[in-house]
């Protein structure tokens, strides 16, 4: 009798655990199934941003370089092959769009790209499609804020302006030192946002949060300044977080706090406090600070014609190319959208 009725409680406590069994399997395949449908969206959402992403970095590149060819050529036919050349090369075989508008001075490019799907086509999606659509212009550099930047680019230096343009590698005295006569007490120093030796010092190290354009009219700081020449610059030079440190001939980032921009001016000869116009810009990479004493001499050479990418600049599509090439000033593109 009580083998009988603890053969019946075996049973139901069998059945139970059977049951349980039963519950956790078809837990575990509901939770499978949840897993493998997430996987399978992440895989193939995941594959279509990078499609998108990729394509529209092949726009924007072909975009940027058809304004900068339409703003030299001013030959819209030239601008179109450009694109397109940048969409091949980008493996943008699809039917994009390039508008080119010499009104605007501006270059659109769109295209889009479909895509088989891997996993979800079991919920009966067999194909995704990303679109990409960038617009460009390119023109003159005319303006630029240094108060967006971390550090600014613009430094109280400036050249003043020569007929034979600037040769990339060329190194220039951006601040002379004691005993040149012929310098009448300007050694290289701009007042950019006030006067004084401890302006002109944060200026080196932290650079000017102003904006300065084409056209503007800035005071020299005459004088040698140079201990404070000599702090501002080992300090901004510190600031390159580059190993090794930024050199011309060992390779610089474009980006690097010893990226300057500097205001090319007119006119050529200065005496005591002067003015002077800006007529251009050009970025130079501040390189060395030599001599010691009343001695300090700063040099820099001109590196390229295109801002750092983190600087707010304005730029004018309409302002003539220059005839001997883009020696000649501070050109830059934008993306517009
Ligand atoms: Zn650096």
């Amino acid at each position: 009798m009580l083998i009988k009725k603890l053969r019946v409680i075996f049973k139901k406590v069998n059945g139970l655990v059977n049951k349980e069994d039963g519950f956790v399997l078809v837990f575990v395949a509901a939770g499978m199934l949840a897993f493998l449908g997430i996987t399978a969206l992440v895989v193939d959402v995941g594959t279509l941003a990078l499609e998108k992403r990729r394509l529209q970095n092949a726009c924007d590149a072909a975009a940027l370089a058809a304004a900068q060819e339409l703003y030299y050529t001013g030959d819209e036919s030239q601008a179109h092959q450009k694109a397109r050349q940048y969409l091949e090369n980008n493996n943008v075989m699809e039917t994009p769009a390039v508008a080119v508008d010499n009104q605007t001075r501006t270059v659109t490019v769109s295209s889009s790209r479909t895509r088989e799907m891997a996993f979800i086509r079991v919920a009966g999606i067999n194909t995704g499609t990303v679109s990409a659509r960038a617009k460009a212009v390119f023109g003159a550099v005319t303006k630029i804020d240094g108060s967006r930047c971390a550090v600014s680019p613009l430094v109280p230096f400036g050249v003043p302006d020569c007929a034979a343009g600037f040769i990339p590698g060329e190194e220039v005295v951006l601040k002379y030192s004691a005993g040149i006569p012929q310098i009448h007490g300007n050694f290289g120093g701009l007042a950019l946002g006030g006067r004084g030796a401890n302006n002109y010092g944060n200026n080196i190290k932290y650079g000017y949060q102003g904006t300065l354009g084409i056209g503007s009219r800035v005071l020299t700081e005459p004088g040698n300044m140079s201990g404070k020449t000599k702090s501002g610059l080992q300090y901004r030079l510190e600031q390159c977080p580059h190993t090794p440190p930024c050199t011309y001939d060992g390779g610089y980032d474009p980006d690097c706090p010893r990226v300057i921009i500097v205001p090319v001016y007119k006119p050529q000869d200065l005496y005591g406090r002067d003015e002077v116009e800006i007529v251009r810009f050009a970025v130079m990479l501040l390189e060395k600070a030599t001599g010691s004493g009343n001695q300090c001499s700063v040099y820099g050479r001109f590196i390229s014609m295109a801002p750092p990418s983190g600087t707010k600049i304005v730029i004018d599509p309409y302002l003539p190319a220059p005839g001997t090439g883009p020696n000649e000033g501070l050109y830059a593109a934008r993306l517009l959208e």
